[in-house]
């Protein structure tokens, strides 16, 4: 006799085990199966954002964060920091204890909520039916009403250059080094190339990152991204950009990698450890059987609509397995939208106010639209931009660099985008996050009292500045 749910989720990462939650509140009967292994062979829940992602890789920035700022920030403060150690066994040991006590907090979450946790691997048999296979390899069959495909992402593997697991890695391995190399290659300039290119430069090794594009993140603000390349150079990261990696080979104990530069000459690279950092795919490989009926793209990801409905009844998929950006928050609102609709609730997710934030130095965050997006949409619009230099409380923190933009329109003032480059960005961009959500215009925003001194009152004092009313700058002319 199979099991009988109300829901079965796949996957228990940042998308799918806040649906497994969520369904759970809502008095339904709920399994989440999840096949993460750890190196050392215990299951996991939390997916790649707890396990392998987001929590360890803060971990890292946070403990290299601080020796940089001691090395290179406590002087300014009359502070004296020499004989600086780094112990790279006691701050891996912090990452991997602190990975290990929030992916135990999720059990604890599960087991409060009522959520049964399956450990092992699940497909979709057909609607309603989940074949489950437990990690000793037994199988049996879930009957679900509803089933969340939740399975994520794994990252993308170049043909040209295959990972050995030990030498040529993805950023899972680059999370885990437990040496720091004297010399780093980084294949791809993404969040993931510059937040761990971050991490072992400030270790101290040599770092090249070989990007393909000719233009530095893309995806971010023109004036945010020239400022951050500035400061990724200023860190000793040698961005090379318009490259192209043709192969790399394991020779005499080192990796050498062969790229044609951006004026197509072919160089050789020669490095102790590469990182493939060019992406991530959809996990759906192993995850439907055939005549589900489900649709993936020609990429993999899980075809949805607005609402994550598959199209197939009481199918739904959520996370990096589906279109949008591979976010852990733009998963964990999907995943909760999709378990309030289920129980029959009213469910949304607003794709325009997705945040986005690089946890580097300085911090990179945006909301909404680029100015470049903006011009291209040929709405006339107004732009504010305030300084960290001008930021007392910024001064104060000795972190007087990068700036808070507002991109808003000239005909109804209602702010478009936002982006910061400066301390705390990914914290300050909440603010816009929130203003978006409500429509708000920079009007709102200039009549918002900020607390003094504050990084906050950097998004405020752009907010005037967009219609020329700063008080803290001077104001462009026009
Ligand atoms: P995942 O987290 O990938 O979880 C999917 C889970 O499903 C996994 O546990 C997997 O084992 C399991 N699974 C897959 N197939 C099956 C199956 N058939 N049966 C059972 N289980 C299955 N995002 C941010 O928002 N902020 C960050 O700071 C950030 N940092 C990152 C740093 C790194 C180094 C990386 C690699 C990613 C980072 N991300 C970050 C991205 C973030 O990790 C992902 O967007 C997020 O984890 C996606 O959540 P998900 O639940 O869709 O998938
Ligand atoms: P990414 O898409 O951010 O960057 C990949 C980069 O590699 C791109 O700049 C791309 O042009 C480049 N590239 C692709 N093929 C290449 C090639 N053959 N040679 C050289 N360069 C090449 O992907 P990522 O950095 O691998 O990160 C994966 C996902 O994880 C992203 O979607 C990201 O959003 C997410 N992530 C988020 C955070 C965060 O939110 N702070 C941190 C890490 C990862």
């Amino acid at each position: 006799m199979a099991d009988q749910y109300d829901v079965v989720v796949i996957g228990a990462g940042p998308a799918g085990y806040p649906a497994a939650i969520r369904a759970a509140q809502h008095k339904l009967r709920v399994a989440c199966i999840d096949e993460w292994k750890n190196r050392d062979g215990s299951s996991a829940l939390g997916g790649t954002c707890l396990n392998a992602g987001c929590i360890p890789s803060k971990a890292l920035l946070e403990s290299t964060e601080l020796l940089h700022r001691a090395q290179h920030e406590f002087a300014a403060h009359g502070i004296g920091a020499s004989g600086l150690k780094v112990d790279l066994a006691a701050m891996q040991k912090r990452r991997a204890t602190i990975v290990k006590t929030m992916t135990q907090g999720i059990a604890g979450l599960f087991k409060a909520a009522g959520v049964t946790a399956l450990a092992g691997h699940g497909r979709l048999l057909a609607p309603g039916r989940v074949e489950f296979t437990a990690h000793d390899g037994s199988k049996r069959e879930l009957l679900a009403k509803h089933v969340v495909l939740a399975s994520g992402s794994v990252p993308v593997e170049l043909k040209s250059v295959p990972f050995d697991g030990k030498q040529i890695i993805d950023s899972w391995g680059a999370l885990e080094l437990d040496a720091v190399p004297k010399r780093l290659g980084v294949i791809g300039a993404g969040v993931i190339g510059l937040e761990l290119g971050s991490v072992w430069r400030r270790l101290g090794a040599e770092v090249v990152v070989l990007e393909a594009l000719p233009d530095f993140l893309p995806m971010a603000d023109g004036a945010v991204a020239k400022e951050a390349l500035r400061h990724f150079r200023k860190l000793g990261l040698d961005i090379r950009l318009g490259t192209k990696v043709s192969g790399a080979k394991r020779a005499g104990g080192a990796v050498e990698v062969e790229y044609a530069d951006a004026s197509a000459a072919t160089q050789r690279l020669v490095v102790d450890t590469l990182v493939v950092a060019v992406g991530r795919r959809p996990n759906s490989r192993e995850l439907l059987a055939d005549g589900t009926g489900v649709k993936l793209d020609e990429r993999g990801f899980v075809v949805v609509d607005d609402a994550c409905r598959t199209g197939i009844d009481g199918v739904w998929a959520v996370g990096d397995l589906v279109r949008g950006p591979m976010l852990a928050h733009k998963g964990k609102e999907e995943g909760v939208m999709v378990a309030d609709l289920i129980a029959g609730h009213f469910g949304e997710v607003n794709y325009r106010a997705v945040p986005s934030v690089i946890y580097t130095a300085p911090e990179i965050a945006w909301v909404g639209q680029t100015e470049e997006q903006v011009k291209a949409s040929g709405r006339p619009y107004k732009v504010g931009t305030f300084p960290f230099m001008a930021s007392g409380r910024a001064r104060a923190m000795e972190a007087g660099a990068g700036f808070a933009k507002i991109v808003a329109a000239s005909d109804d003032d209602e702010i478009l985008g936002v982006h910061i480059i400066g301390p705390m960005a990914g914290e300050l961009i909440a603010e816009a996050v929130l203003a978006m959500e409500y429509s708000a215009s920079t009007e709102d925003l200039q009549r918002t009292m900020h607390a003094h001194p504050t990084l906050s009152e950097a998004l405020h004092e752009a907010a005037l500045a967009a219609d020329r009313k700063a008080i803290d700058i001077p104001n462009k002319a026009g």
